[in-house]
């Protein structure tokens, strides 16, 4: 047992989800004290979900040919998605590589970097409760179409086989 140093256990890989970070705008002074009161600052989970939010509606707005929220479907999504991943910090290994399956590899290899599977799947929770919030109806949540839910699952068996960590172990409690 390797009982040594475990003390500064760090967070798990891409879930603190700082989004992709090259391209969003500077939110500047757009006077948030309009209902008196001064509201108390947004927690990370309500700032992170309006940025990606934001991301999301200028993707939109860049969409070729352009795309409204109304007629986005979870293809657009899973587009968006995949868009994303250019901006990922996620090794993972094309099944070519030597280090396929490799948890820790031994030395660097060019294969692509990507967003990790837990990242877009706390990604996808929180478009989409900003789209119900922002008067979007449930039943027509593109965030929550089937084919999102199967890519999200694709990318995380994916992942798990390139980069030799078994998700699936981490279930053995509740086996259904
Ligand atoms: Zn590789």
């Amino acid at each position: 047992m390797d009982s040594a140093s475990v003390a500064h256990g760090a967070a798990p890989d891409g879930i603190t989800g700082e989004g992709p970070s090259s391209a969003h705008p500077p939110e500047s002074s757009s006077s948030p004290a309009a209902a008196g009161a001064a509201p108390p600052p947004p927690s990370r989970y309500e700032s992170q979900k309006r940025r990606d939010w934001n991301t999301f509606l200028q993707y939109l707005k860049n969409h070729k040919p352009p795309l409204t929220l109304a007629r986005c479907s979870g293809a657009h999504v899973i587009e968006f998605l995949k868009y994303l991943d250019q901006f990922g910090k996620t090794k993972v290994h094309i099944s070519g590589c030597p280090y396929f399956g490799h948890p820790n590899p031994p030395a660097p290899c060019a294969c692509p970097l990507k967003q990790a599977w837990g990242s877009l799947d706390a990604l996808i929770g929180r478009l989409r409760a900003a789209y119900e919030e922002n008067g979007g109806r449930p039943e027509s949540n593109p965030f929550g179409a089937r084919a999102v839910r199967i890519y999200l699952r694709e990318v995380r068996e994916g992942q798990a086989k390139a980069r030799g960590i078994p998700y699936e172990k981490k279930k053995r409690k509740s086996n259904c």
